[in-house]
């Protein structure tokens, strides 16, 4: 049995329609911007219960122009949290800013927001949170924080595209938010995209000025910008998803079920599960195994796609090597030795789940006989 982490064609239940309007778009030129990504921009809002959505190249991006729409600069420093994709840090760096890192929680891998709290000071000009794997983090600890120290919050929500805390989207909480839609992510484009959220009218606007080369009307270049619109075609992707996104995110939450119970070996950590008023959309399915190198090979080598998310932290990465990260975050450490991320989409089928445990705990088995 092979068990890939995709399954792009599963996603499209009406691929007719949707080449059809493709071919369209093909035919009338109209491939950036336009109605059609005006359209997913609305829909995309609303589904959120924000104000506005601008459509980007992609979630870097959007985390970039959150940055520079709230002034942030050379001198100014974000908190944000050492276990997360490059991009979070990237973005940061981008603005001119000082990346100042907090370690993850131990067993849900979210950021420690007693050590987010105690790291906010007199730069701190931003607070970046991720929904690191697809869970929410507790929206009413972070708020109170921003909102204590004056901050203005900014959240990741690349992995989270539709989990909610206290029944409200993640993404609508702080003064913006990056989504993104690669093809790996909950909602995906068929290509690089993404976009950010806000319900502050003088941030939409500011960004809709920088993705477009920073043009405030033809010809009026305002800002220096980037150049990062959302293709049409694109968009009629990702408009043809959207209508899915909570039936595919409630499939990953009976898929994570399925694993919790079938994972009972006493080696074996899954990731806890999400309680009210939390949420967990499963993006990633995380579980901590000893001898985790010779467990992902044997994994492998059963046809089981199974990756590490992520093996070199963000404080060990050569490109953030002048940047001297000095703390120490066991936890993300941790994270980046002894986990690997199971396969987790929302078509897998029971058959699949537990093939994936059976070979798993033979795996562990073995390892640990290897050793004895
Ligand atoms: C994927 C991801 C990004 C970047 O999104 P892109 O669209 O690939 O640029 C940022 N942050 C996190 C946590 C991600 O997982």
């Amino acid at each position: 049995m092979k068990i890939p982490r995709y399954n792009h064609r599963s996603q499209f239940t009406d691929l007719t329609a949707t080449t059809e309007k493709i071919r369209h778009t093909l035919a009338t030129g109209d491939y950036i911007l336009g109605d059609t990504v005006a359209h997913f921009e609305h829909r995309f809002a609303d589904y959120l219960g924000a104000t506005h959505a601008i459509g980007v190249n992609s979630g870097t991006d959007a985390l970039t122009f959150a940055l520079t729409a709230l002034g942030i600069g050379p001198g100014d420093e974000v908190v944000t949290v050492a276990n997360t994709f490059h991009a979070t840090a990237l973005a940061i760096t981008a603005v001119g800013a000082k990346v100042v890192l907090v370690d993850g929680e131990p067993d849900t891998y979210l950021m420690d927001l007693d050590a987010l709290d105690a790291a906010c000071g007199p730069r701190t000009k931003a607070i970046l949170v991720v929904h690191l794997f697809g869970r929410s983090l507790d929206m009413d600890r972070v708020t109170a924080i921003a909102a204590r120290h004056q901050i203005p919050l900014v959240e990741d929500c690349a992995q989270a595209g539709g989990a909610t805390w206290n029944n409200q989207r993640v993404g609508t909480f702080g003064a913006a938010a990056a989504f993104s839609f690669h093809p790996s992510k909950n909602l995906a484009a068929a290509g690089d995209a993404g976009a950010l959220v806000t319900n502050n009218a003088d941030i939409a606007h500011t960004v809709r000025t920088l993705r477009g080369l920073g043009q405030d009307g033809q010809d009026n270049h305002v800002a220096l910008g980037a150049n990062s619109k959302l293709d049409a075609i694109q968009a009629i992707v990702l408009d043809a998803k959207l209508d899915h996104l909570d039936t595919w995110n409630a499939e990953r939450r009976t898929i994570a079920a399925r694993y919790r119970h079938a994972l009972t070996h006493p080696a074996i950590t899954t990731p806890p599960p999400s309680e009210e008023p939390g949420d967990h959309v499963y993006h990633l399915y995380q579980v901590a195994v000893p001898h985790r190198d010779a467990v992902l090979a044997q994994l492998r080598s059963d046809g089981i796609d199974a990756v590490v998310r992520y093996p070199v932290p963000i404080h060990h990465q050569p490109a953030f090597a002048r940047y001297g990260f000095d703390g120490k975050y066991p936890h993300a450490e941790n994270q980046a030795t002894s986990t690997l991320c199971l396969p987790i989409r929302p078509d897998l089928s029971p058959a699949e789940v537990d093939f994936v445990c059976d070979r798993l705990t033979t795996a562990i088995t073995d390892s640990q006989e290897a050793l004895a």
